[in-house]
């Protein structure tokens, strides 16, 4: 009998709770036997209490719910073999033959990892005496499917990833009750929103919400940006705006590769164009509160699709993650779409900003 676990790793996201639920329900429906690891790999790697088997009505009324409700953690000893190699004895002892994973692309690289060596560490625990033969044998395959969970959407090989339009309806929300102040009293301001190395949410932003300039990763603006920057504001204020919004990636960069930080650009504004600036700092509400129904429906169609993706793996299957790619839900191969991820953040270490933005998809190509 199939035993499938899930869990929720790295940064959490809305519609991880979603994700949880999908593959419970589907997992039971299909027979198997459902399990969640709480707090990541934090709770593989401990086991015990961490790891429960649940029922249909254990994951009730989480379709709704912001973040994820099983943890979610980073956890060192994962990255090390002797962590894997207790993570694999818990599995052991649990009976757990395939495990779903919802996280970012560290948490997806961890389990090919896993995976990879799953043979040698089941080998090691049979020479210490902790496993048997027959359980050696009964648990020769480990079977893993990625969903992607995440508020940047920098995942490669998948028009978005779950999360993301979340905390981009909720950055919109914010710039709309900063709008309204701004042009008050004419102020100008700048705003620093999340994504790490990516520059999906600042983008997305930038346009939903009209700001009047952007900064982000993978199109650094060019060398003289002060003047480029101070000109356009400038302009628009002589079309009679009555105020300025100017939004700036978490990772942005200059196209030396030096950081642009919101002060710069504050005291750009303040001194050059005598504007009475503020920085807003979105912080963690951009990852919190309800999953949008784009997500809640994302999680769940997703994770309905990993638990099919577990029941139809052979051994020779190599991991597989679950993308949406043009509103189809598909399995992926993980290894490359994690290699291509990688891609993005090499070509910007070598200044290949088209290629980062090829990499990262049709919406950056304007
Ligand atoms: P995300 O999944 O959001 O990218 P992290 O990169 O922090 O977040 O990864 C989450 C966890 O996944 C780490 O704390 C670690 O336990 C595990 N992990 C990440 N990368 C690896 C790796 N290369 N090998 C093994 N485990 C990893």
């Amino acid at each position: 009998k199939n035993r499938i676990a899930v869990m929720t790793s790295g940064g959490d996201s809305p519609g991880m709770n979603g994700c949880v639920r999908a593959v419970v329900r589907k997992s039971l429906a299909q027979g198997c036997e459902s399990y969640c690891i709480y707090e990541g790999y934090e709770g593989l790697v401990r086991g015990g209490d961490l790891i429960k088997q649940m029922r249909w009505e254990d994951v009730r009324g989480l379709l709704s719910e912001g973040g994820t409700s099983i943890g979610t953690a980073r956890c060192k000893a994962f990255t090390e073999r002797p962590g894997r190699l207790k993570a694999a004895k818990n599995m052991i002892d649990k009976g757990i033959n395939a495990l779903i994973i919802c996280g970012g692309d560290g948490s997806l690289t961890g389990a090919d990892t896993f995976r990879g060596e799953w043979p040698g560490l089941l080998e090691e625990l049979v020479s210490s005496g902790e496993i048997t033969p027959e359980q050696r044998n009964e648990f020769q395959h480990l079977n893993i499917v990625g969903l992607v969970g995440s508020i940047d959407n920098d995942f490669a090989d998948t028009d978005a990833t779950i999360g993301c339009y979340s905390s981009l309806a909720r950055i919109c929300e914010s710039v709309d009750s900063i709008d309204a102040t701004a042009s008050s009293h004419q102020r100008a301001f700048v705003i620093e929103v999340m994504g790490r190395h990516c520059g999906w949410l600042a983008l997305m932003a930038g346009v939903s919400t009209g700001a009047d300039f952007i900064f982000i990763p993978e199109n650094p603006p060019a060398q003289n940006w002060e003047d480029q920057m101070c000109g356009i504001i400038k302009k628009h204020r002589e079309f009679g705006k009555r105020k300025t919004i100017v939004i700036v990636a978490e990772g942005a960069i200059d196209s030396e590769l030096k950081q642009i930080s919101p002060t710069q650009v504050k005291d750009l504004l303040s001194n050059r164009l005598k504007l009475d600036t503020r920085i807003t700092t979105l912080g963690h509400v951009q990852r919190g509160g309800t999953p949008c129904a784009y997500d809640r429906q994302l999680s769940t169609l997703q994770g309905v699709e990993a638990v099919m993706a577990v029941l139809d793996a052979t051994p020779e299957t190599p991991s597989k993650f679950i993308a949406i790619i043009e509103n189809k839900i598909i399995r992926s191969p993980l290894i490359e779409a994690v290699a291509l991820t990688q891609e993005v953040a090499k070509a910007i270490a070598a200044k290949d900003f088209k290629r980062a933005m090829d990499l990262r998809g049709p919406e950056f190509a304007e």
